[in-house]
């Protein structure tokens, strides 16, 4: 799933919702100047070569991204916090991180057996017209 639908599903989500300031903040935070001129950015992205750490790609293809290896110093990151990948690594490298932190977890599932018996008429019978 694309880094942006995954982003749309958790805004859209009401069990998330505590969640949402946090991704809002780091969307904007990502998508500001203060980011893109970030020193510890840059010194990553040339410390790699302005090259994907994973495949050795120079973005030609696609452009380079920098992962967050960690979430610690959101907004004052250090140049080892920071790894330069190409997109499609990036969302594999997310993928992954996702699948192990999430693999525990029992999917959430509805309890629609009780929903169906104790259904309630769509329309109040009593009624006409
Ligand atoms: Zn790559």
């Amino acid at each position: 799933m694309n880094h942006r639908l995954n982003i749309a599903y958790y805004m859209s989500s009401t069990l998330c919702s505590e969640l949402r300031p946090r991704i809002m903040a780091y969307q904007a935070y990502i998508n500001s100047n203060r980011w893109r001129n970030n020193l510890a950015r840059i010194a990553e992205l040339n410390a790699a070569g302005f090259r994907c750490r994973l495949c050795n790609g120079l973005g030609n293809e696609s452009r380079l991204e920098v992962h967050h290896r960690t979430y610690e110093r959101l907004g004052c990151e250090r140049p080892a916090d920071l790894t330069t990948l190409c997109q499609p690594c990036h969302h594999g490298v997310t993928d992954m991180l996702r699948r192990r932190r999430y693999a525990s977890r029992r999917p959430r599932t509805a309890d629609v057996i009780p929903a169906i018996e104790n259904a309630s008429p769509l329309f109040d019978p009593s009624r006409k017209g």
